[in-house]
């Protein structure tokens, strides 16, 4: 058994920012970070889809502390590379312990235990960072007659060796995976069909553009809340701004109530309009043998089908997590400030937003972590306990990825303003740490 200060769990943009701030604020604390896979970067080692790349601009995902000197938009590898410098940069890579997954996570005696697939170890605090999804399990909607299907079906969570040059694709899914993925497939296929039950809000960037992070800042959030309060006329502008858009091609949800996706210096609206390209707004009814039926009764031959159909979300990793020798139910708690559960002491966990960009959030969580372990310090508190207060959970968004999920998560929140980037930066930094809401002892 190991004994450190802090266990990490996730190299990923969480568990980097996490590191960061902890190896800033205390040079003295000892830490350990566990990732199950065998490099670190997470999403953007995990993800190598053809296209991949971010939909944030990179001012506002790249670290403050090590600014992104690249594109506006990050290609996966460089995002993947950046990652990877960023931890070299801050010699965090030797407290990254490959290839070991944690099965479950324990409170007894004012200690965790967290047993691995190697050497378990004993912490004071522990910070989950293993992201928002399900890794081993995406959305993976079934068809009738799937075994009919004389082709092959990869999903973009599990890419593999997928070859494309050539064939007939075919692309199941609207979100910004599949609009991301859509120019980089037509190059090299012979045809591609887009499958779509409901387009997708798709907005242009300029790759040339140059900006700063507090610019950006601005632009995203007067954006999002422009098109919150006035829904309608933003809409109508969106739909006016794009031709891709017409009476048949038109968003079934509202501007923002997922992240838009990104067409590149036009590159999707360019590709679509391509010979090889046909879109076809319509469910799969079954599979054929040479491809797919759908229920507006076309038939899309094809020899390869991508399922772009995106995520199950997943909080804490799915670890099973103990306190004092009795499992937690997620579902039974209360999410404290979207960083911690209630009844369940030292622990905190990461999550993202989704109108906005998911570091920002990242790092100043990692740093209202920090002021919390100060805190405890200075007033030589051992254990921090959120309580079971708060308002009964809403989804943040109205994606079916959240809607899936809503009984794996807390059945309540506190103080969780998780569409509200500056509302929360501000929180963070300036409100009481002792706020009447967590036990302190
Ligand atoms: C294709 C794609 C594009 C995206 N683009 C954007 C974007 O443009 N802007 C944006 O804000 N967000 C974007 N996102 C969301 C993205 O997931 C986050 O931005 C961010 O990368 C999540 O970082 P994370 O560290 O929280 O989690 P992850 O990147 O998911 O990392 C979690 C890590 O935890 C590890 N882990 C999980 N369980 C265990 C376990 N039991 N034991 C040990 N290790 C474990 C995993 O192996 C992984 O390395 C995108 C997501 C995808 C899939």
């Amino acid at each position: 058994m190991d004994k450190v200060d802090v266990v990490i769990i996730g190299s990923g943009i969480a568990g980097i920012s996490s590191a960061y701030y902890l190896q800033k604020n205390f040079p003295d604390l000892t830490y350990k970070v566990i990732e199950a896979r065998s490099d670190l970067g997470g999403t953007w080692d995990q993800m190598v889809f053809p296209g991949v790349r971010s939909d944030t601009d990179m001012y506002t995902y790249g670290f403050t502390f090590n600014p992104w000197e690249g594109s506006i938009i990050g290609q996966g590898k460089d995002i993947k590379n950046y990652l990877n410098d960023s931890a070299q940069k801050f010699n965090m890579r030797e407290h990254i312990l490959f290839d070991t997954k944690v099965t479950s996570m324990s409170w007894n005696d004012n200690q965790w235990t967290t047993k691995t697939t190697r050497n378990d170890f004993i912490s004071q605090y522990i910070i989950c960072c293993t992201g928002s999804r399900d890794y081993k399990y995406p959305n993976f909607p079934k068809f009738k007659d799937e075994n009919k299907y004389q082709g092959e079906i990869v999903h973009t969570q599990d890419w593999g060796n997928a070859e494309i040059k050539d064939k007939n694709v075919a692309i199941i899914g609207s979100g910004c995976t599949a609009v991301t993925m859509t120019p980089a497939v037509v190059k090299e296929a012979k045809k591609v069909t887009l499958i779509q039950r409901s387009p997708a809000w798709i907005v242009n960037v300029d790759g040339d553009e140059k900006s700063t992070r507090t610019y950006k800042t601005y632009e995203t959030l007067i954006d999002y809340f422009h098109s919150r309060i006035f829904k309608k006329s933003y809409k109508k502008k969106v739909l006016a701004k794009y031709p891709y858009y017409n009476d048949t091609n038109v968003p079934s949800y509202d501007f923002w109530d997922q992240r838009p996706a990104c067409s590149l210096n036009n590159d999707y609206f360019d590709s679509v309009k391509s010979e090889k390209v046909s879109l076809e707004l319509s469910e799969v009814e079954n599979w054929e043998a040479n491809g797919i039926k759908l229920k507006n009764g076309n038939i899309v031959n094809c020899d390869l089908t991508i399922m772009a159909t995106g995520l199950n979300a997943q909080l804490l990793g799915g670890i099973d997590v103990f306190v004092n020798k009795k499992k937690v139910n997620l579902n039974d708690t209360s999410w404290y400030r979207g960083m911690m559960f209630s009844g369940i002491p030292n622990l905190f966990a990461h999550t993202g937003y989704i109108n906005f960009s998911w570091t920002a959030r990242c790092e100043i969580v990692s740093e209202r972590i920090c002021r919390t372990v100060k805190y405890m310090q200075k007033k030589q508190f051992a254990t921090c306990t959120p309580k079971y207060v708060g308002k009964t959970s809403k989804p943040a968004i109205e994606a079916n990825y959240v809607l899936r999920s809503m009984d794996k998560f807390p059945n309540r929140s506190y103080k969780f303003y998780n569409s509200n980037y500056l509302l929360e930066y501000l929180i963070f930094k300036w409100t009481r740490i002792n706020d009447g809401a967590v036990d302190f002892v």
